[in-house]
């Protein structure tokens, strides 16, 4: 069957590597496709560039692909994945897998093979992740209506959702994941089929369930992921501290986390993705005690940079309930502490989440969205001044403290520079080298007079 009526499936969407690929493939008798989440992104239009990212596949075992190519890397060797290199591109180039379960005529009512690609595309996980293109001859694979799913928004299982989750608890949370990214819906058996398989979805790796909640938490529609995590029952397996919280806090995080974080000016999309993530990460554990959500982080197994955001943002002194703004008071000096504690980079992040919380407030959401504001604007007028906020900001450097008070040690180097900062946040106008000279000057006597007792700290 052509491929009639899909302007999007068109082998100039195709780079010439991974078509050069096909046509060897093709030539040499193994006749070769597309695969996969590229052949629904192709038809959706949401454009991929990198060849990598082209999954092929054909009946070519990975001995015979390796004989066809200069440079093959064997890359997944033991599931018939190699990597092509041709012409500085890198081309996935699978051998056609089938299920043991669907061939071994237990369930003979189900799936008839017509040829191998048949089996691969019904082991896949979902309907529109189980079509087959061949931009060379223009034909599409689609023996389980992927197509129609993709134009009615449903994500729905290949098979019987219920065994195709027994057999891989990564698949539901897949499954939600695709909700975010693609703003699709759970077929209505499918849906019904993920409570079942809680047990299973359970024995992934930590590692992949974070990975999931990741891409999910960056999906351009994110809240009806979120909102699909929390109606399927998958939410206690992937943060069980969250969960665990009485409905109504649980309610308030995932709210939060569901709100259209505003997109930071001129940020790289890598970044702004970043940010994002952080952001909704840190809004879903900000409920927590901190030491729970230092913990839920632990158990999650973030990557480092990640990890780090979401404690300092979520939880500690600088958490959304234990330092709201209302606390932040104390004039333009407190302002100034408060950036000074949190830092230039990470003050817009507790704004936005500051922001978020304060729209789900209940009665008190008016009160608290004008505090916020209030807060953000001193914060944002303080910022235009540039005031020094930390010790490297100050216009004495640890090195001159030393010239200025021979015989100072080091750890009074530290004191010194930070009773410095002190004395500049209060009054930025201090910040010059006479000023803090003779206010270290006065500081080095009353400690000689001090001298044996603790001197001023
Ligand atoms: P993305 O690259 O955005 O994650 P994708 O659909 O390409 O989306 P991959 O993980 O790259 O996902 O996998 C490629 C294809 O392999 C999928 O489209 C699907 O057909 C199949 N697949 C991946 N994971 C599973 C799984 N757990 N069970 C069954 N099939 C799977
Ligand atoms: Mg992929």
């Amino acid at each position: 069957m052509a491929t009639p009526g899909n302007p999007r499936l068109r082998p100039a969407a195709v780079p010439p590597a991974v078509l050069g690929v096909l046509r060897r493939l093709t030539e040499a008798g193994h006749r070769a496709w597309l695969v996969g989440g590229v052949v629904r992104d192709l038809m959706l239009d949401r454009t991929r560039h990198d060849p990598g990212e082209f999954d092929v596949a054909s009946k070519a075992t990975p001995t015979e692909v390796q004989a066809l190519f200069r440079k093959v890397i064997p890359t997944g060797i033991d599931h018939g994945t190699v990597t092509v290199v041709e012409g500085g591109a890198r081309v996935e180039v699978t051998t056609f897998r089938g299920e043991e379960a669907y061939v071994d005529g237990r369930r003979p009512s189900r799936v008839t093979f017509h040829d191998d690609l048949e089996a691969d595309l019904a082991r896949r996980d979902f309907t529109v992740n189980a079509m087959a293109w061949d931009p060379l001859e223009d034909e599409l694979r689609d023996p389980h209506r992927g197509r129609a799913d993709l134009t009615r928004k449903l994500i729905r299982a290949v098979g019987d959702p219920r065994e195709r989750f027994a057999e891989d608890g990564l698949r539901p949370l897949r499954g939600v994941r695709f909700i975010s990214q693609l703003g699709f819906r759970l077929a209505p058996r499918t849906r019904d089929a993920i409570p079942g398989a809680l047990q299973v979805v359970a024995l992934v790796s930590r590692e992949r369930v974070a990975e999931e909640l990741s891409r999910l938490l960056v999906g351009p529609h994110a809240a009806q992921g979120i909102a699909a995590l929390s109606a399927t029952g998958l939410l206690p397996v992937v943060l069980p501290r969250l969960a665990a919280l009485p409905p109504a806090r649980v309610r308030h995080a995932l709210a939060v986390a569901s709100e259209p974080f505003p997109t930071s000016r001129g940020a790289a999309q890598e970044d702004e993705r970043e940010r994002c993530r952080l952001l909704r990460m840190a809004a879903l554990l900000h409920v927590l005690p901190p030491e729970e959500a230092m913990q839920a982080v632990v158990e999650l197994r973030l990557p480092n940079r990640l990890a780090t955001g979401v404690v300092a943002l979520s939880g500690g002194r600088c958490g959304l309930d234990e330092e709201g703004p209302s606390q932040g008071n104390g004039g333009p000096a407190g302002t100034r502490r408060w950036l000074a504690s949190v830092g230039r980079e990470r003050a817009p992040l507790f704004l936005a989440l500051w922001k978020a919380d304060a729209r789900h407030q209940g009665a008190r959401t008016a009160t608290r969205v004008s505090e916020v504001r209030r807060f953000a604007a001193r914060v944002a007028a303080e910022l235009r001044g540039g005031p020094p906020l930390s010790v490297a900001e100050l216009a004495l450097g640890g090195k001159e403290v030393m010239e200025l008070l021979p015989g100072i040690s080091g750890r009074e180097v530290g004191e010194a520079l930070r009773l410095l900062l002190e004395e500049v946040l209060e009054s930025p106008s201090a910040n010059t080298k006479a000023r803090l000279s003779g206010r270290l000057r006065t500081w080095w006597e009353t400690r000689a007079a001090d001298r044996g007792g603790t001197g001023k700290g």
